[in-house]
């Protein structure tokens, strides 16, 4: 490879970008909120949501201010994180991979001016919203740009095997959703979430460091593919109730699961994602035990229904996975804040 240039450090970019005492006050409290969640203290629900990807920052900032005002109408049954998803895993390796390497879709790779779009993008989604956000870690040694502004942290299905994200997860202090491999075998899943509750001594950043284990590391089901390229759901009452049996024998701190209603759970439909966000909390009503462990929700969604193209110019619809439009969004949470007791 070609060493182009050397890039700024985190604490570089944070002296160019440095977060308000009243974003810092704001996420204290929003990291506080989740955290209730997780350990069972708040009986409210967690919902990640947002679009597959931050493409934009103008539709995502006009998205999350929405968010915000549906948040104060659910408060007292609802507790929303945006999705402001800075990079992007491929199947392939070819295709859009986020803000952080394209700021433009439209343009060449930057990784600088990607580097400070995306800390930029996330302050002010604080600033001016409030929500300090959720973000996926596909490259672990990247999250300390972002760890003064994000409130939850998911490691991928195609990350979830990799030693460094389980051993930086086990060094977070803000909860870490670790998603089923896409082929779905629910142990590899426990694994990681065993690693990342555990402490390690590894290296980070060409430092040696330590961590104390992550004891809000949980689960994430997003459906899966088998070896014949088919979809499947794992968000059903068998599915959650079998996690609850894994959970009971691993020994593991406060059980919990997201249903992340997209992906290989929807096949990528992504209207379906109501119906599935329902029949999750109905199932929650048939099963203390299943009532216990679901947390939460993840559902992508955006201004517009569906996706397009990256160079289809729709502002506010996704140029990655499709994602339910505003309309259906807000009723949809409107309903769940109803649905959830
Ligand atoms: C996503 O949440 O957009 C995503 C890429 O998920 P997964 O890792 O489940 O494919
Ligand atoms: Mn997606």
């Amino acid at each position: 490879m070609i060493f182009k240039r050397k890039l700024l450090i985190p604490s570089e970019i944070k002296e160019m970008y440095p977060v308000s005492q009243e974003g810092m006050e704001a996420k204290r409290r929003n990291d506080g909120n989740i955290r209730s969640v997780f350990s069972g203290e708040s009986e409210r629900l967690l919902l990640v949501i947002g679009p597959c990807s931050a493409d934009r920052e103008d539709a995502v900032i006009e998205y999350i201010s929405r968010l915000r005002g549906l948040q104060d109408r659910v408060a007292d049954k609802i507790v929303i994180v945006p999705r402001i998803y800075t990079n992007k895993p491929r199947t392939t390796g070819s295709g859009y991979k986020g803000m952080l390497h394209q700021p433009n879709p439209q343009l060449h790779s930057d990784m600088l001016r990607g580097l400070i779009a995306i800390r930029k993008l996330h302050m002010r989604a604080l600033n001016e919203t409030g929500f300090s956000c959720a973000d996926e870690m596909l490259y672990p040694e990247n999250h300390r740009f972002l760890d003064d502004l994000l409130s939850y942290v998911a490691v991928g299905a195609r990350s979830v095997e990799n030693q460094q994200h389980r051993l930086t997860a086990s060094g977070l202090d803000v909860p870490v959703g670790m998603k089923n491999p896409t082929g779905g075998d629910l142990s590899v899943m426990m694994n990681a979430l065993k690693a990342a509750q555990s402490s390690h001594t590894f290296i980070y950043r060409n430092w040696e460091v330590e961590s104390k284990g992550n004891p809000f590391a949980h689960a994430i089901l997003r459906g899966y593919m088998d070896s014949h390229g088919i979809t499947h759901p794992n968000y059903h009452y068998e599915d959650l109730f079998h996690l609850c049996e894994l959970y009971a024998d691993s020994g593991l701190a406060n059980p919990g699961v997201i249903v992340d209603t997209n992906h290989c759970n929807s096949g990528k439909r992504y209207d379906q994602q109501v119906r599935i966000a329902k029949e999750v909390l109905h199932c929650t009503r048939h099963s203390a035990d299943i009532r216990r462990v679901v947390k939460g929700l993840m559902v992508e969604s955006y201004l517009e229904d569906g996706c397009q193209k990256p160079d289809g110019g729709v502002y506010g619809q996704s140029i990655t996975d499709p994602c339910l439009g505003w309309e259906k969004t807000e009723r949809l949470v409107l309903d769940l804040a109803e649905l959830w007791v």
